[in-house]
């Protein structure tokens, strides 16, 4: 059937949906055992940081948006807060910190939360808070969705182009009116002001739908001569698209029927958000076939790695456990070409203003307001940054820890790797609803 399905290239990539899948049975186990194995699983984030955008005050307080902490003496000593404070101390140990104000390390596509003395720097252990259903819906998620989306306006493809839509132009698809606010917001979006005044638009979920739709058809390209020229454009919406789908998927494979009282996949959930909707189901694709190319280049540099999960043995099958991973991804090395982005004489420019509005995304998930999808919310938005890191910002050869040590941090690595373990159960998920329709719709 068609609804889960595609046939094909993928769009913006270097392979077709038969060798993702072909791939993803070989590495999913791999990627599932690497994700419960004591590098992976813990991880340290800040989730109580203020909303920068907008006051969010609806916060969920049903137990499943919680999240459960783990106190970090439990984690070795060189991952605690005291062993990183020190770290960031200038080498003669004084408290002369001359980066302080710098949120972001220049080759860095997100925040990675850096502040290691706040009080709501929390340690979490992955495999005890799974994303799933928690019933966060309704203004808040939409008003966060819509913020992160609205990133997608970028200035200098503006400027290079002129078949690309202006942001205005997006904001006003569909109608012949201007919508004052909506291009008042498009202004301030341009100008970088972080109050947007979309964020206090009354969200009618009518709007919401039509205005992603509008911005769907926007990145898809409509006029092929300036595919080239909007290419970054694309990926940018393709990645936050993948991510959506990738949320809503695991909404829907781990969804609480309220009514039975009982958790387990719901396929009209699936099939509504997903599965009739093509190019929703070819940006997950999209997304893991980025990840697979991140996590293959990432292998290098990994190979060296000092895990330091305080034992040599652990860290010797980590290491192992990596190496088997990685080699399952060398069967199709080119799943992205990251040559064929930022080139050209805006390459530069380009490159800083996806970065930038990446890191946007990083601040807009502290306006999440759902404990547990804000954890996810931040560690995809960090998986997803820490590949752009290892596919923009460096060349194979310089991915080398012991030539050049620190150039991720733990978080980032560990983001990385559960991210796709996330896009790697999205697709797993896809297969169960395949057999569930395919089940339904068969002669009884
Ligand atoms: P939404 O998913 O809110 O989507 C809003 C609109 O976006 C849709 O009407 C549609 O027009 C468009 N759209 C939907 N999907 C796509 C796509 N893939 N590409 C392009 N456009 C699209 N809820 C949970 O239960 N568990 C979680 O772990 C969870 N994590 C979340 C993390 C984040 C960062 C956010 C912002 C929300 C999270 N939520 C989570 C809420 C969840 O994503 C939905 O917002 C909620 O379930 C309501 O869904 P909806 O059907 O109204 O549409």
């Amino acid at each position: 059937n068609d609804y889960c399905n595609p046939q094909g290239q993928i769009r913006d990539t270097c392979c077709d949906y038969q060798s993702i899948e072909t791939i993803q049975s070989d590495v999913f186990q791999k990627i599932q055992k690497l994700v419960h194995s004591k590098f992976f699983r813990y991880y340290r984030a800040d989730l109580w940081k203020e909303c920068p955008f907008w006051n969010e005050e609806a916060l969920c307080t049903n137990r499943d948006c919680s999240v459960a902490t783990i106190d970090e003496n439990v984690l070795p000593v060189d991952w605690r807060k005291a062993a990183l404070s020190a770290i960031q101390l200038s080498p003669k140990g004084s408290l002369f910190q001359p980066f302080k104000q710098c949120t972001y390390k220049d080759q860095d596509f997100c925040l990675v939360d850096d502040q290691i003395d706040s009080d709501s720097v929390v340690y979490i252990d992955l495999t005890e808070n799974p994303e799933r259903f928690t019933g966060y819906a309704g203004p808040s998620s939409g008003r966060v969705w819509k913020a992160i989306y609205e990133e997608n306006c970028f200035d200098i493809v503006h400027q290079m182009t002129e078949g690309c839509e202006t942001c205005n132009n997006i904001m006003n698809l569909g109608s012949t009116e201007v919508n004052p606010l909506k291009e008042a917001a498009a202004k301030q979006s341009l100008l970088k002001k972080p109050d947007s005044p979309f964020a206090h638009v009354p969200l009618d979920k009518a709007e919401l739908h039509q205005f992603l739709e509008d911005l769907a058809e926007e990145a898809d390209g409509g006029d092929d001569s300036n595919d080239e020229v909007c290419l970054e454009k694309r990926v940018y919406y393709r990645l936050i698209s993948g991510l959506h789908s990738s949320i809503s998927i695991h909404i829907c494979h781990e969804w609480f029927d309220r009514e039975a009282g009982i958790w387990g996949p719901n396929l009209d959930c699936f099939v509504n958000r997903i599965g009739s909707h093509p190019e929703r189901l070819q940006n997950v694709y999209f997304t893991y076939a980025l990840l697979l190319r991140a996590v293959n280049k990432i292998g290098p540099y990994l190979d060296k790695y000092e895990y330091r999960t305080g034992s040599t043995q652990e860290d010797e099958k980590t290491r192992l456990m990596v190496q088997d991973f990685i080699k399952s991804t060398d069967s199709c090395p080119s799943t992205f070409d990251e040559n064929s982005m930022f080139k050209g004489p805006e390459a530069q420019a380009l490159k800083t203003e996806f970065k930038d509005h990446f890191r946007n995304v990083s601040k807009i998930m502290d306006c999440v307001g759902c404990e547990k999808c804000r954890l996810w919310g931040k560690l995809q938005t960090v998986g997803l940054g820490t590949a752009l890191k290892v596919l923009f910002s460096y060349e194979d050869k310089s991915l080398d820890p012991v030539k050049n040590p620190n150039l991720f941090e733990r978080g980032e690595i560990v983001a990385l790797f559960n991210t796709f373990n996330r896009f790697s159960e999205s697709v797993d998920a896809i297969k169960t609803f395949r057999a569930m329709y395919a089940d339904k719709m068969s002669p009884k």
